[in-house]
């Protein structure tokens, strides 16, 4: 397996995870993520009306009984009928919900494309260590550095370790871009940063957890590989059910890991 490439240093950081978490809010993409989310950890619908957005909430795991979860979605689109997926729906949404739902963390949780060239497979999971938008490009300095917005998350080191033993993932660069396919200057880009994986929210999410001062935690399933001969969107929709199920199962330990930290307590 390739290692991975030394790390870019990144421009904006998030706050470090704090001791004592009680109430974490997962943000998911698509409906298709969600629903098995809900189910692994026994959410119910919540009726708190924020726009088009479906929050689904509850108490969740006996040794973690004070945790609250609140489960967000940006929901389907009333004139498409489709997902209110990427970066712009992302950002609108989590802005709206943490005006109106309290919470010590944000966790993302979703699909991504992998790397073959990283040694990727189907249903890998990926820790975000930082983020940033792979098609913000502006020969300009200092609005390069604003529009790409690289951003390193919440979890340390010795987090993304224990995370990535817990839940047999590995950490690294998870790229954002509003597309789901990937121009020949892009796959440059991951190559040479060894991003893990493409998807289309979690560097708006991270604009947004900044100006809000809230750590930001992610976890990507893999359900394509960018660099492999067959095309993207016919990989994602065989593998989303499969991924997304075992995001879903990956998502109970990653908040117990996020939960008894130890060495923050
Ligand atoms: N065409 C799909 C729509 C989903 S688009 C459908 O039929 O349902 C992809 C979604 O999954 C986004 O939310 C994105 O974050 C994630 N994703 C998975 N693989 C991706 C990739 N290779 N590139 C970008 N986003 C990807």
């Amino acid at each position: 397996m390739p290692s991975d490439a030394a790390p870019l240093r990144a421009d904006f950081t998030l706050p470090p995870l704090p001791p004592g978490v009680r109430r974490i809010l997962i943000f998911v993409a698509m409906e298709a993520e969600a629903e098995p989310i809900a189910r692994a950890l026994g959410l119910a619908p919540d009726r708190l009306p924020i726009g088009s957005a479906g929050v689904r909430s509850g108490r969740v795991g006996s040794n973690l009984s004070s945790l609250e979860v609140s489960l967000l979605s940006p929901g389907i689109c009333a004139e498409t009928g489709v997902d209110r997926i990427g970066p712009v729906h992302a950002a609108a949404t989590l802005a709206r919900a943490l005006e109106r739902i309290p919470c010590d963390i944000v966790v993302n949780a979703g699909t991504a494309g992998g790397f073959e060239s990283q040694g990727q497979r189907i249903a890998d999971l990926v820790v975000a260590r930082d983020t940033m938008f792979h098609d913000a490009r502006i020969a300009l300095g200092g609005f390069d550095a604003v529009a790409r917005a690289h951003t390193r998350l919440s979890a340390d080191d010795a987090m993304l370790a224990r995370l990535s033993a817990a839940l047999d993932a590995r950490a690294g660069l998870v790229s954002t871009g509003a597309s789901l396919d990937a121009t020949a200057d892009e796959l440059a880009l991951f190559a040479r940063h060894g991003a893990l994986a493409k998807e289309m929210e979690l560097a708006a999410l991270g604009v947004v957890c900044r100006e809000h001062r809230r750590p930001l935690v992610a976890l990507k399933g893999i359900t394509d590989l960018v660099d492999h001969h067959e095309p993207t969107h016919e990989a994602f929709v065989r593998n989303l059910a499969r991924t997304s199920a075992r995001v879903a199962e990956a998502i109970g330990p990653l908040l117990d890991e996020l939960v008894n930290d130890q060495t923050r307590d």
